[in-house]
């Protein structure tokens, strides 16, 4: 999982450079998404055959600091930019489109438990309305889990009910948000899992709303052999996406690790 931002063919020789040959393009919530740009990485993706089995849209304002303040700043639920968001996202499928790519994926941010909430109707009705720009690109649109139950996330894509709508499975976040053991999440929405992150993490240690740590990948609590036991077990064959947060020469020597450990795994 890596971000554009940076000169296209640079950011994807950069990625190669760890020995990936696919992977997840995150867009920052102020990147030009104009048709320039997209034919730049269209160009650099296939001058370096690197295949780009996603593309992730992130927005302008979202802070994931604890756990309040991902509820009032991520994805789709603050009611202040749920316009200007969904404006963003279908600029992003386009851009997906534009890329060729089959995939589009966000964290929505916490989705409210109460089905009868107008705020739970109106991102609902938001999701609709993006899945079915995306379909007619051909594309899905995945959920990042974490910020909620399963049961809480599975109810929701049932509500949305969209054949194209899917999930981006992301073991750790289910751990550092506190939502409960990630294998028996992915046994329970395991129907409509697309894509992974491969991410490890603690569960939370400090106080209310306090997240948990994010650590290199088998060093946390997921449990990488039953993570990857369990995909092995629900047929999964689409690709592992290592994500890890951490910067320069910590994040390069994790990723490393962890490309060995999941090659040991898979
Ligand atoms: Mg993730």
């Amino acid at each position: 999982m890596f971000w554009a931002g940076g000169e296209p063919r640079e950011t994807v020789r950069h990625v190669k450079s760890l020995g990936v040959s696919c992977g997840q393009l995150g867009l920052p919530g102020d990147m030009d998404l104009a048709q320039a740009a997209a034919q730049a990485w269209k160009t650099a993706l296939a001058e370096e055959r690197f295949t780009l089995v996603t593309v992730f849209s992130a927005y302008r304002g979202e802070s994931y600091a604890d756990i309040p303040t991902v509820q009032k700043t991520v994805g789709f639920i603050p009611r202040d930019t749920r316009a200007e968001r969904e404006a963003r996202t279908i600029e992003a499928s386009n851009f997906t489109a534009a890329l060729g790519v089959a995939s589009l994926a966000t964290h929505i941010g916490f989705v409210p438990h109460d089905r009868q909430d107008p705020e739970y109707q109106a991102v609902r009705d938001m999701v609709r309305r993006v899945c079915d720009h995306c379909v007619a690109r051909g594309q899905t649109f995945a959920l990042e889990t974490g910020q909620e139950p399963a049961a809480t996330l599975g109810q929701f894509i049932a509500d949305v009910d969209r054949p194209n709508l899917r999930i981006n499975f992301d073991p750790a976040n289910m751990i550092l948000y506190g939502t409960g053991d990630p294998i028996e999440a992915l046994e329970m929405v395991k129907s409509q899992v697309i894509s992974v992150h491969c991410k490890d993490g603690d569960w939370p240690a400090g106080g209310a709303g306090a997240l948990g740590l994010e650590r290199p990948l088998g060093q946390g609590a997921v449990g990488m052999e039953r993570f990857i036991a369990k995909l092995k077990q629900i047929g999964y064959t689409n690709a592992l996406t290592i994500e890890r947060e951490a910067h320069g020469e910590e994040q390069r020597r994790d990723i490393l690790a962890a490309i060995e450990l999941l090659r040991r795994l898979r």
